[in-house]
């Protein structure tokens, strides 16, 4: 990697930004900033750096529509909010998926509207962490803050995870190498487990790694499971790994003082899903009869989280809220929004910041293409080739204030840094304006019914 030199010219630094990439939620960032543009970030890994700088070739900047001969142009704000405002009051199945990286006061905006015209309300949770979601509404969920792993954790399991790729400051920040209260010395009171079928790079810094076979994670839980309990492993090996090894490290969890598991997608998408949770989350209501432990999703956006908690709490359900008979809906399979695509039921998508055009199978992509999309969001991505209104928004926790909630469910307040593009829009004004001009446009059809 090219060694890249300090950035020593600018006009000021603004402390304690929050980064607005991962789940870790860094709160503790300073913007270097020249001439109203972020030009260095401190503190921030390389991932969240890159973020934060802007990358103003990429930047949404002026609302668009596309024409009849399929080519975005450049419109008025009032002309793309109508032409939005129509095609959502219009709608028969809406749906409006993404919010992970948007803040908690846009999502409010997102409700009403969602409400009002019976839409969808849905977010990354359906192809990432939802198994995760479900596991937890079956059996309940020990978590702690990061903040308590720092001060008190002497053992840290990652599993499924990769956090030295996906959340670079992790360890550093909040599990392993920090000194807490009750952990003077650091990473030297500390045991670092990974359990991943991959030999990881957090693997390769960890004292213990656990590399059972693809798909053995139900198993090789089972096994922890029964060993703790001190019951006798019938088998040599489980899930690859000898059973010895197995009762050693059953054994080491016992006897810790407080241990952390964080679980990635490598446990909720290998072959037992929401199962291979809830397994995790039995083991540990056996482990804290012995010491005391707790679980934590390494959760990707940064608000992914936020949607998940902002919605249970508003409405009961976490993603994939259907309210199309008026009231609140919830079932795995019928309303997420890759089964509503597939099954081509969907007849108008709004996607806030998000890229399903990135990311989705084949067939939602493919149904998509087909109907009226509107992107709301900051920059240019595979979603802006198949949108039909582009609104662009600003940047939460650099352009415009706004709440999210870290991976452990904290809240953060993630304040400006500079001004917005004088063209853009926050994303919490852009969904209250189109829940107003839909609001409108409702009103004025039940008066013309009416008469
Ligand atoms: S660990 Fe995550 S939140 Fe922290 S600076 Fe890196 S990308 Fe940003």
């Amino acid at each position: 990697m090219a060694y890249e030199p300090p950035v020593t010219d600018y006009d000021e630094i603004v402390e304690n930004g929050t980064c607005a990439f991962c789940g870790c939620n860094c709160d503790d960032l300073d913007f270097l900033v020249k001439d109203g543009h972020v030009v260095g970030v401190r503190h921030a890994c390389r991932l969240g750096a890159s973020k934060v700088m802007e990358d103003m070739d990429q930047r949404l900047m002026v609302p668009m529509i596309r024409d009849e001969n399929g080519e975005l142009q450049e419109v008025d704000w009032d002309t793309a909010l109508d032409k939005a405002a129509e095609l959502i009051a219009g709608a028969v199945r809406p749906i409006f998926y993404g919010w992970s990286e948007t803040s908690i006061e846009t999502m409010k905006h997102g409700i009403r509207l969602g409400e009002l015209v019976g839409a969808v309300l849905d977010n990354q949770a359906t192809i990432c962490h939802g198994p995760s979601l479900q596991a937890v509404q079956n059996a309940g969920y020990p978590i702690a803050t990061l903040g308590e792993v720092k001060n008190r954790a002497d053992m840290i399991i990652y599993s499924g995870s990769n956090p030295m790729n996906s959340h670079p400051r992790h360890l550093a920040r909040y599990s392993t190498f920090p000194r807490g209260w009750f952990r003077k010395r650091g990473r030297f009171d500390r045991t670092l487990v990974t359990m991943d079928p991959k030999y990881s790079d957090t693997a390769k810094m960890s004292d213990i790694w656990v590399g059972f076979e693809q798909n053995g994670d139900y198993g090789f839980y089972n096994a922890i499971r029964a060993a703790v309990k001190g019951k006798e492993i019938d088998q040599d090996y489980v899930s690859g790994i000898p059973k010895e090894d197995i009762m050693e490290l059953a054994e080491a969890m016992k006897n810790v003082q407080f241990g952390a598991l964080f679980f990635g997608l490598g446990l909720t998408h290998t072959l037992s899903k929401q199962r291979n949770i809830d397994m995790a989350i039995e083991m540990l209501v056996d482990l804290n009869e012995h010491a005391k432990w707790v679980l934590t999703p390494m959760r990707g956006h940064f608000n992914v989280n936020g949607f998940n908690i902002f919605m249970a709490y508003e409405c009961g359900f976490p993603y994939g809220v259907d309210y199309c008979r008026g009231y609140q809906r919830y079932m795995n399979g019928e309303t997420n929004t890759i089964d509503l695509l597939t099954r081509k039921e969907c007849d108008v998508f709004m996607v806030i910041a998000a890229d399903p055009g990135a990311h989705y199978p084949g067939g939602a992509v493919k149904h998509l293409a087909e109907i009226p999309v509107i992107q709301v969001d900051i920059h240019w991505g595979p979603s802006t080739e198949i949108a039909d209104v582009v609104l662009p928004g600003s940047f939460i926790g650099v352009e415009c204030a706004g709440t999210s909630y870290r991976m452990d469910g904290v809240p953060i307040y993630m304040k400006k840094a500079v001004d917005k593009p004088e063209t853009c829009r926050d994303d919490e004004w852009i969904i209250r304006e189109l829940h107003e001009r839909v609001q409108k446009i409702k009103a004025e059809e039940a008066a013309a019914a009416s008469k």
